[in-house]
């Protein structure tokens, strides 16, 4: 099959590779349709790992993916050949104490699709996952839509875990497609205003599509005395979805005393300074979001009901053979890029 191989930092070769084939009963073969391009894949392509996740050179990542199933093994009952599918690209092993205790994101034996010595990704023909990585999709819901339903997931396991409160005013930091996708969710519930900051002014206006209440640019304005002036009583929520370290600082700032700072973005650094003693005054409650668990469906199921309409977060398209231009598109953030779409037919 083909496959879009990353060589090394920067480098991808589209290859012939091996087919994977189903091994287990669970399996299931999958034709991939679409995959998007994610901030963390980005990260492998520029610098080769994150944090202590290194990736070996020759490897496939990609994890945001939607296809059409081609075989099942013997025992699978959640999907049928031909069936268009969403993936959910976490495999968790089903028995530690953390899969029994409902967090199967935190597995102890845990593998990610396109994650450096845990599966290899989805930027090729065939992948082949578990049955319970496979959700079918109906009807009118395309691929593109399927795929987006990777990041949606992130955005709606962001706001369960951030207990918004009613009318809550909210700031998110960074409004790539995380960011888009907490904003997204935000709208389905009562979330009183939304405040957003990019660094990138393309980004800010592409946001206004959901209404903020206000939005700026860290590198041009004080955001934490704009954000202050207009809402003296400060945020309930900040959602960091930048994985700027000067991010953390203003999250801390922009937080009325019980708010709680919702860490989403992935960043650079593996360590990051925090103002303490605001943190502990303010009793700040800090809840990190790793990946998400169990918001797949939720995810299919706001796109499908079109509660959530996330089509224009697809900005750009290239066929798998581009995928270095996809990439380097996106790492440049160039030419107001959200989300790449790779096609691999
Ligand atoms: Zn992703
Ligand atoms: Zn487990």
């Amino acid at each position: 099959m083909r496959a879009a191989v990353l060589m090394g930092i920067e480098q991808f070769e589209i290859k012939e590779v091996p087919a994977p084939d189903i091994v287990h009963d669970t399996d299931v073969l999958i034709r991939v349709g679409t995959i998007g391009v994610c901030g963390s894949d980005v990260h492998y392509y520029t610098s080769g790992r994150i944090g202590s996740q290194i990736v070996q050179f020759p490897f496939i990542i990609g994890h945001e993916a939607a296809g059409t199933v081609e075989r099942t093994g013997n025992r699978v009952t959640r999907v049928k050949p031909g069936q268009r599918i969403a993936i959910d690209p976490t495999v968790s092993c089903g028995h530690c104490d953390q899969c029994k205790a409902g967090r199967e994101n935190t597995c102890r034996e845990l593998r990610f699709l396109g994650c450096p010595r845990q599966l290899e990704g989805c930027l090729c023909e065939h992948i082949v996952l578990h049955e319970k990585c496979c959700f079918p999709i109906q009807g009118s819901m395309t691929f593109e839509q399927a795929t987006l339903s990777e990041p949606l997931a992130i955005g709606v396991y962001s706001v369960e875990r951030s207990m918004l409160p009613v009318n809550a005013n909210v700031a998110i930091l960074g409004v790539g497609p995380i960011g888009m996708s907490v904003f997204h969710v935000l709208r389905t519930t009562n979330v009183g205003s939304v405040y957003v900051t990019d660094k990138i002014d393309d980004r800010l206006t592409f946001s206004k599509l959901l209404k903020p209440k206000w939005s700026g640019n860290p590198d041009r304005t004080d955001v934490v005395k704009e954000i202050s002036d207009i809402e003296p009583l400060l945020m309930d929520v900040v959602y960091e979805c930048s994985g700027n370290e000067e991010a953390f600082g203003q999250a801390v700032q922009l937080l009325k005393p019980g708010g709680t700072f919702v860490i989403v973005g992935i960043t650079e650094a593996d360590e990051v300074p925090f103002p303490i003693h605001e943190l502990r005054r303010k009793e700040i409650t800090i809840v990190n979001i790793r990946r998400q668990v169990h918001c797949t469906q939720k995810a299919i199921d706001l796109l499908a009901r079109r509660q959530v309409n996330m089509d224009s977060m697809a900005t750009h398209h290239f066929p798998l053979e581009e995928t270095q231009k996809a990439f380097d598109l996106v790492a440049n953030y160039r030419d107001g890029v959200m989300k790449a779409i790779i096609s691999v037919d």
